[in-house]
C-alpha cells in the first residue's frame, strides 16, 4: 500500500471509480479514458511497482497469475468480448506507463491491430 498512489486509493474506495469487479486481492474498474468500447483496468490490491525485476517478488507470482483468470472471468461477463479481448501491461516510460502500480488493461469490443502502436 502506498499513501500517494492513485490506484491504491481507488482500490480502497478513497478515490471514486466505476468498479467492475473486486475480491480479496484484486480490483477492476473502468478506465477513465477508454481506448475501446470496453476498457477495464485490473490491479492487485497490493502496491507493486514492477519496473525493475528487483521490485517484483517471487511471492507475487500467484497473485499476478490470478489476474489472468480475473481478466477471463470479467471478459466472459461482457458480450462485447465474446470473440476475444486484449490484455495489456505497460511497464516503464518507453511503454507509455503513467501510473506506477502494476495494472493490466482489459480491452474489448473492437478489432485490434498488430503490432500495437
Ligand atoms: P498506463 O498508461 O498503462 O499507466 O495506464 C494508466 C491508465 O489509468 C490510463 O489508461 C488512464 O486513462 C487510467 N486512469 C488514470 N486515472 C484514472 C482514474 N482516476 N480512473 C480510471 N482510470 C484512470
Ligand atoms: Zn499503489
Amino acid at each position: 500500500m502506498s499513501d500517494s498512489c492513485l490506484f491504491c486509493k481507488i482500490s480502497r474506495d478513497e478515490v471514486p471509480s466505476n468498479k467492475v469487479y473486486s475480491d480479496a486481492d484484486t480490483f477492476a474498474f473502468r478506465d477513465i479514458n477508454p481506448q475501446s468500447p470496453v476498457h477495464i483496468i485490473i490491479i492487485p490490491k497490493k502496491h507493486i511497482n514492477a519496473l525493475k525485476l528487483d521490485d517484483i517478488c517471487q511471492q507475487d507470482a500467484a497473485l499476478l497469475g490470478k489476474i489472468q483468470i480475473v481478466a477471463a472471468k470479467i471478459a466472459s461477463s461482457f458480450s462485447e468480448m465474446k470473440n476475444g479481448f486484449r490484455l495489456v501491461n505497460n511497464c516503464g516510460p518507453d511503454s507509455g506507463q503513467t501510473v506506477y502500480h502494476i495494472h493490466y488493461h482489459l480491452l474489448g469490443g473492437r478489432i485490434f491491430g498488430w503490432p500495437p502502436g
